[in-house]
């Protein structure tokens, strides 16, 4: 469009390629090559029962760490891998990879409940995405009940009947379901009805400032009434500190997430968070 403006617009619109999407390149050049020179990996967050506050499961969140470009946050370069059309060949390794963790959990005597991933909804759009995640176990060895799915409401978006029929056939074998950032997406609450899910994410924007935040009291406690009538759990994630974490205990929240209890962390420092399988 630029060009037909004439020349001088033209030089505006180049100069107008800004700082940010000459990033935006550098980084989709970069992500390429990510998985190939091994530039991901993932960090793992515990995930707490609130009235007995232990281990529930954990969340696997990835990394990424360019040589160049230094951490690259997954808030940026998730967006870009679904636009690129990478995310597919990254959440196969994410599902992977953190099958094999929670095997080398086991095999270490340890339990931690589920291993939460997140699935992006072109991954869940995929066809062959409920055989790709029976190999995934079949080849680990992870028991489907040490699974977790977390899902936003995007894919609900187009052909959300197909979506809910897979979506049934995961929770059939014996994986959890969530609807992460619950609250934000495309939530129509007669859709949530036909879903077959398990757990509502509170979004952490709704757990800021609680009990000061009016609002967000208000649609915390709405989310958790929510959940107990369609016979749904609730998590908040982005539970920071203990007026948050008593405001949401208080009103029947099950679970928590957040900087109060543990940052994601490398497997390896997680041992506080691991429970010891007893023998009998
Ligand atoms: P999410 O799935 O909603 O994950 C929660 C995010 O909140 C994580 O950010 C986590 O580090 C952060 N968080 C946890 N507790 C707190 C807290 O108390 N305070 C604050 N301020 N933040 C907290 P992270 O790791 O940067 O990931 C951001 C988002 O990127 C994730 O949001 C998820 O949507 C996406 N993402 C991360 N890993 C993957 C992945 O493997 N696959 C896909 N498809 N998306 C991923
Ligand atoms: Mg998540
Ligand atoms: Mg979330
Ligand atoms: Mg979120």
């Amino acid at each position: 469009r630029a060009k037909q403006d004439g020349r001088n617009s033209y030089a505006f619109y180049t100069e107008s390629l800004t700082k940010e999407s000459i990033e935006h390149l550098k980084l989709q050049s970069a992500l390429h090559d990510a998985l190939d020179k091994q530039n991901f990996h993932l960090v793992y967050q515990p995930k707490l029962d609130f009235v007995t506050m232990q281990t529930t499961g954990f969340e696997a969140l990835l990394r990424w760490c360019d040589p160049v470009l230094g951490n690259v946050s997954p808030d940026k370069f998730i967006p870009i891998a679904e636009k690129i059309g990478l995310i597919n060949e990254i959440g196969s390794w994410v599902l992977k990879e953190a099958c094999q963790q929670g095997v080398k959990w086991i095999s270490q005597g340890k339990t931690f409940g589920r291993i939460a991933v997140n699935v992006a909804g072109q991954q869940l759009q995929r066809t062959s995405f409920v055989d790709e995640v029976k190999l995934v176990l079949e080849e680990t060895g992870l028991p489907a009940s040490a699974l977790e799915l977390e899902v936003t409401e995007s894919f609900m978006m187009s052909d959300p009947e197909v979506v809910i029929r897979d979506l049934q056939r995961l929770g059939e074998m014996g994986i959890e379901l969530s609807i992460d950032d619950f609250g934000t997406g495309y939530s129509s609450l007669s859709y949530l009805k036909k879903l077959p899910i398990h757990k509502l994410k509170l979004d952490q924007s709704f757990v800021k400032d609680l009990p000061l935040d009016l609002n967000n009291s208000a649609i915390a406690k709405a989310v958790i009434a929510l959940g107990q009538a369609l016979n749904l759990k609730v998590i908040a994630e982005g539970v920071e500190n203990e007026a948050q974490a008593a405001f949401l205990r208080d009103n029947g929240c099950h679970e928590a997430q957040g900087y109060l209890y543990s940052k994601p962390m490398l497997p390896e420092a997680l041992n506080d968070f691991l429970i010891d399988r007893v023998h009998y």
